[in-house]
């Protein structure tokens, strides 16, 4: 196997027995397999554009299978050898009508032809030898194919989400097939690096779709507090990303006697004035995804993980344990008609939280709406200098030390600063009590990860009052990253033109030198150092 796909990989270089995040090698040929069959439906779905046939489910299925390999989504190797099925027979469906209607899909022996193995041994052997390596070709070129492969991952779960509350763009199903095809072909340094910066493009389109889903469905967050501790009674805990989800879990959970909780990215789900309205629905447990094995071990209840990031269930609570969507782990149950009847009874055995438990409480709900409704505010504050800066502090949450710095960084940032922060990152210092500034507070939960939509809004709106550039704004971002949607996105900051971005704790494995120098050389983009260093350089 070779993956080095997110900043955990081994020795920042490459899994190559296992993955660090517990893939096994079975699973990541499977998953390479899948994405050479998925390179073949993008070129028929190409084709088939060329003569106005265009297929919904196509587009779709492309998105689910590139976003199930995207990392801690699904450990179960049946569950690859059932979509790599199913791409062969969208793809060959989609080749007769394409057929039908008069076009053509050039045949090159590659993926748009290839017949998978009968056995789950061939089937293995054979993503091995179509898997992407740093010396599959020109070291560059594949480092800027597999940035472009790993961007898209991003693109294809925002898509995914968006698509699930009815929320879609053509635009962004003909980027994705014109990637995967893209990276079959021979192409230059220069086709790369502005597919690269497109692909940052269509996210950026991408997130804006799923910001509209979700403050369409279930209204624009609010300031909310939300108590971390526990009420006496039954319990599930829904974590992953999807609102659609969490909302059938409370639909179905009415009237039961269990509480609804949420962890890792699911906490700003309490913003969200429909989903907030359901009484049931109190509170948030645990911090990031990689303390699960011991979090979840103490939950006294269910718990459904409803996308990344799942890690290998503990005995101590493989029973309690459900996945849905896209998620899976081999010999876990999955939920994959959205009855949750499994899950809700298995909570009903269990004993639930046996009395009320305060661990204080957070905010959250600072999205585009509720900041920029104060925008007067903000503005008339940098004007009289009472806010000096602000900071992005954004990002992936991971186990390594290092990222003890973002935790210590925000700690040091000086009480006339505005700290933003959105994704898992901010359980580094979510609770912290850093207080406001005349009525601001100094702490701003945007949300979750795609939610870098409504930080990057936020930055347009203080651009247009001051009559800068973004770049110009007394703004920093200081970007954590872990998985594939955190390239995504950084690829939306670098196609947006900013500068100075810090990033950690490590940079990707899969940038070369080469390739580093260019981004080094157009955006300035650099590795954070130590927290007093990097903000002396910024503050002065
Ligand atoms: S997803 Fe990350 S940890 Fe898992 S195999 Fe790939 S690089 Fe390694």
């Amino acid at each position: 196997m070779f993956c080095y796909q997110c900043e955990q990989t081994a020795k920042g270089q490459g899994c190559e027995k296992v993955g660090v995040c517990g893939k096994q090698p079975d699973v990541a040929a499977l998953q390479e397999l899948l994405l050479y069959a998925v390179k073949g439906l993008s070129r028929v779905a190409l084709a088939g554009r060329k003569v106005g046939v265009r297929d919904n489910g196509v587009d779709r299925f492309a998105c689910e299978a590139i976003f199930s390999t995207l990392t801690n989504v699904d450990f179960d190797p049946d569950r690859f050898v059932e979509m790599l099925g199913k791409c062969v027979a969208l793809r060959d469906e989609l080749a007769r009508k394409v057929k039908d209607a008069g076009g053509t899909v050039e045949q090159t022996g590659g993926p748009e032809s290839f017949v998978p193995p009968q056995t789950m041994d061939e089937m293995v052997a054979r993503g091995e030898e179509v898997t992407v390596r740093p010396d599959s070709g020109d070291p560059d070129i594949i480092s800027l194919k597999q940035t472009l492969v790993f961007g898209l991952k991003g693109v294809a779960a925002y898509a995914d989400h968006a698509a699930i509350l009815g929320r879609e763009d053509d635009a962004v199903y003909d980027f994705v097939h014109e990637s995967m095809a893209a990276t079959l072909e021979d192409k230059s340094l220069d086709e790369m690096l502005g597919l690269v910066l497109k692909c940052g493009e269509i996210n950026l389109r991408t997130m804006e779709l799923l910001d509209d889903a979700n403050t369409g469905t279930y209204g624009h967050p609010v300031p909310t507090e939300v108590p971390l501790g526990a009420k006496k009674g039954k319990a599930i805990l829904v974590s992953g990303h999807d609102l659609a989800d969490l909302e059938k879990i409370l639909k179905q959970t009415e009237g039961k006697g269990i509480y609804v909780y949420t962890h890792g990215e699911m906490l700003p789900c309490h913003g969200y004035p429909k989903l907030k309205a359901y009484s049931h629905f109190y509170g948030h447990y645990g911090t990031a995804w990689h303390n699960q094995a011991k979090e979840f071990a103490e939950f006294p209840g269910a718990i459904i993980m409803t996308t990344n990031c799942i890690q290998k269930p503990r005995e101590t609570y493989h029973e309690n344990i459900f996945t849905t969507g896209l998620v899976g782990w081999p010999g876990v149950t999955h939920i994959a008609d959205k009855d949750f009847t499994p899950a809700i009874n298995r909570a009903l055995e269990l004993p639930g939280f046996e009395q009320d438990i305060d661990k204080g409480s957070v905010m959250v709900g600072f999205a585009r709406n509720a900041v920029l409704g104060v925008a007067d505010k903000v503005i008339e504050a940098v004007k009289n200098k009472q806010i000096r800066h602000f900071f992005l502090v954004a990002g992936c949450d991971g186990a390594r030390p290092s990222r003890n710095y973002y935790t210590e960084l925000v700690e040091k940032i000086p009480d006339d600063c505005i700290v933003l922060t959105l994704a898992c990152g901010k359980f580094r210092f979510f609770d912290k009590k850093l207080g406001d500034i005349g009525g601001i507070p100094r702490l701003l939960d945007v949300g979750q990860c795609n939610d870098a939509y409504s930080a990057i809004q936020i930055a347009s709106a203080l651009a247009d009052a001051f009559d800068c550039g973004v770049n110009d704004l007394p703004l920093s971002m200081i970007i954590s990253w872990y998985e594939q949607k955190a390239v995504a996105i950084l690829l939306t900051l670098l196609y947006l033109g900013i500068r100075d971005i810090r990033l950690g704790p490590t940079l990707p494995a899969f940038f070369t030198p080469n390739v580093l120098k260019v981004l080094v050389d157009k955006f300035n983009i650099m590795t954070i150092t130590t927290p007093d260093e990097d903000l002396k350089a910024i503050l002065g």
